[in-house]
């Protein structure tokens, strides 16, 4: 059984981060946007108000919720600016996730005391040519005495240049060269030589983030800050993704914040605008959109929901991985269709830079392709509903059975 009543904590979360979103953070959104600067204003607000690092355990210093809580205050912060969104889920889940999971005590307190005075941590995964073939990255941590070194390039990572927490993947050889597998790496911005911030990309959307290349350079990390899960490299990469889970719930709910702000502007407006002697909103073919628009928001809701407690009590410490693969999916797209749909509605001055319309279609688009794309996921969703992996290499299909005639 699944109920979605929220306690009186959650509650007391979801109207804290409202009033904050509706307040200063909305009136911020379009500066962020049109200055590209990282609103570390917001984080401030965000941080006073006791919204980073929700499911961190009391013992370090966080709240000690589950994820949804996080869920909350991310659609409500995405509503009023897509950028505090995705501040809020990465202050929340992901590479924060990944550490209170695996990491050892001295991993946690370092995580939870970077991210409960404000840092987005970011996560190194994504490299110029190993992109949604994930593995194939070539960043690597060769062991040498009392010290791991990394080498390599990562591309397209949220918040290089101003994170300065960095947890990032690479392949794991041990001193005589054999490889391990993939394991995750703690690093400190302005701490360890060696990680260098590359060039920032000029994105679509979102552009209060930067999106940089980081690089590793002759990077010296102590085995201390070695992120090892449970069953080691060899399922290391496996075991980091478990994590993601939590991430791609935060994902969608960005997406779905977009939505529903621009739909709460485009209902406002056809009630208001008037063409033919009466309000748009009167035109049954508005009506019919507005229909959709809601019946979808509320189904990604219900979705995101659903896979967010997927990960409570025995089943945690993340969501369940097809359900968070699957409502990413519908709430990616789905903000895609109601961002454009509300623009839509709002006919050219939908179209104008003085309205949010075109800002809040522009960052929705990035939650298709950035953390898992919905056609990668698609086939990790197919893999398990299959119950069969679906290797995508040519190897992968030579190696298949042959069919039976
Ligand atoms: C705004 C933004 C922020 C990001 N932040 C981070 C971050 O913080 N850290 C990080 O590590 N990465 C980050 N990424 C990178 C992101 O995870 C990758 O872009 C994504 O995994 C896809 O990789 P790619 O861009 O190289 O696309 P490619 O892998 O080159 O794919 C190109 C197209 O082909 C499709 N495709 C590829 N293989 C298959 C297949 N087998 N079947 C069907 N379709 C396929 C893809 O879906 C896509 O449409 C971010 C990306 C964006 C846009």
């Amino acid at each position: 059984m699944v109920d979605f009543t929220l306690t009186p904590e959650q509650a007391r979360i979801r109207d804290t981060a409202r009033e904050l979103a509706q307040g200063p953070i909305a009136a911020r959104a379009a500066e962020v946007d049109r200055s590209e600067s990282y609103p570390f204003d917001n984080v401030a607000l965000l941080k006073d108000a006791g919204l980073l690092g929700l499911c961190i355990p009391t013992d370090y210093g966080g709240a000690g919720m589950d994820i949804l809580a996080p869920v909350l205050v991310i659609e409500e912060m995405a509503r009023a600016c897509g950028v505090t969104g995705r501040i809020a889920v990465e202050t929340n889940m992901g590479a924060i996730g990944a550490i209170m999971a695996y990491g050892t005590h001295e991993q946690k307190k370092l995580a939870a005391d970077l991210v409960l005075s404000g840092d987005k941590p970011a996560i190194c995964i994504t490299e110029p040519e190993a992109g949604s073939a994930a593995t194939e990255m070539t960043t690597r941590a060769d062991r040498r005495g009392n010290r791991f070194v990394l080498n390599g390039k990562k591309h397209w990572i949220t918040g290089g240049g101003v994170s300065r927490l960095h947890l990032i993947f690479a392949r794991v050889f041990d001193e005589d060269g054999s490889e391990q597998g993939i394991g995750g790496f703690l690093a400190v911005r302005d701490e360890t030589p060696g990680l260098v911030t590359g060039a920032r990309e000029p994105t679509m959307g979102l552009r209060g983030i930067p999106e940089t290349e980081i690089r590793f350079e002759d990077m010296e990390v102590a085995p201390a800050m070695a992120l090892t899960p449970p069953g080691g490299y060899a399922r290391g990469f496996a075991a980091l993704m478990e994590a993601y889970n939590g991430q791609r719930v935060g994902a969608g709910t960005v997406a779905l914040g977009l939505a529903a702000g621009a739909f709460e502007l485009g209902r406002a407006h056809a009630l208001k605008r008037e063409q033919f002697g009466r309000p748009i909103a009167e035109f049954q073919g508005l009506q019919w959109m507005l229909a959709d628009m809601h019946m979808k928001i509320e189904l990604a809701r219900t979705f995101l929901w659903r896979a967010a407690v997927s990960g409570n009590g025995p089943n945690g410490p993340f969501p369940d991985p097809l359900l968070a693969a699957e409502a990413k999916i519908f709430a990616s797209e789905m903000a895609i269709e109601v961002t454009n749909a509300a623009l839509q509605l709002f006919g050219a001055r939908g179209y104008s830079r003085n309205l949010p319309l075109e800002r809040i279609a522009r960052d929705a688009r990035m939650f298709t392709i950035g953390g898992g794309t919905a056609q990668i996921l698609r086939t990790f969703a197919a893999s398990k509903i299959l119950g069969k992996s679906l290797p995508q290499t040519r190897d992968g299909y030579r190696e298949a059975p042959p069919r039976k005639a």
